[in-house]
């Protein structure tokens, strides 16, 4: 199969080739379609595996139907890492490079009145690590009312680094109206609990 089978749009198309990608991974294959139809995944894949791609194409291509007009992120991406949230926040910009959508990172060791002043605008897509979003939030003037597409991330190395809780908490901020995409490279029983709760009628991908 190519790129133009699982249904992505031609700005996304434009990108992907020029990236060089002929065909899309296993995991591409298997995510892509189900996502643009705005279902549940729940990922069980390493990196190295095309996953980002996997959720970042077709995130982009649901989020480019509309613009950001609430002053609210529309998506977020958890990351257990700085250095994984800064890869991302690259994805979107080499895959979205045609696309005229937003996005703000909430890591550490960025300013936090910088970050903020980019929230205000409204932001198509946060990129953020659980501590550091939460901090965020306890100062007030982040809302995520009306986000509607999140993404958990190496939820493996969330457990690890002890960030469940932070997570769990950020997802009760959010609508339960919403489309979810679970990664994680293995699946303990914390993690099958988790994805249990936060996933409906999830589709299972595992590579
Ligand atoms: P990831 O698993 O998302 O960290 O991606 C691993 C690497 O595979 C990254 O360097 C991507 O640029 C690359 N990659 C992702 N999708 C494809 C594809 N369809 N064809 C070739 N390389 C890819």
């Amino acid at each position: 199969p190519t790129f133009s089978a699982l249904g992505l749009s031609e700005p996304l198309l434009r990108a992907v080739a020029e990236k060089g990608y002929t065909h899309p991974t296993p995991i591409q294959q298997q995510a892509i379609p189900w996502v643009l139809m705005g279902r549940d995944l729940l990922g069980c894949a390493q990196t190295g595996t095309g996953k980002t791609a996997g959720f970042t194409l077709p995130m982009l291509d649901i989020l480019s139907g509309s613009r950001a007009r609430a002053r609210m992120p529309r998506s977020l991406i958890l990351e257990p890492t700085r250095e994984l949230a800064l890869q991302v926040a690259d994805n979107f910009v080499l895959y979205g490079k045609y696309l005229k959508l937003t996005h703000a990172l909430i890591i550490g060791g960025e300013s936090m009145s910088d970050q903020k002043d980019l929230l205000m605008r409204g932001v198509d897509v946060l990129i953020a690590t659980p501590g550091r979003l939460i901090d965020m939030f306890e100062r007030g003037g982040l809302l995520l009312t009306d986000t509607r597409v999140l993404v958990i991330d190496e939820a493996d190395r969330m457990l690890d680094m002890g960030f469940i809780p932070d997570v769990e908490r950020i997802v009760s901020l959010l609508p339960k109206n919403r489309q979810t995409l679970f990664f994680s490279a293995t699946m303990a029983p914390e993690i099958r609990r988790l994805a249990d709760a936060f996933l409906q009628n999830p589709k299972e991908v595992t590579v």
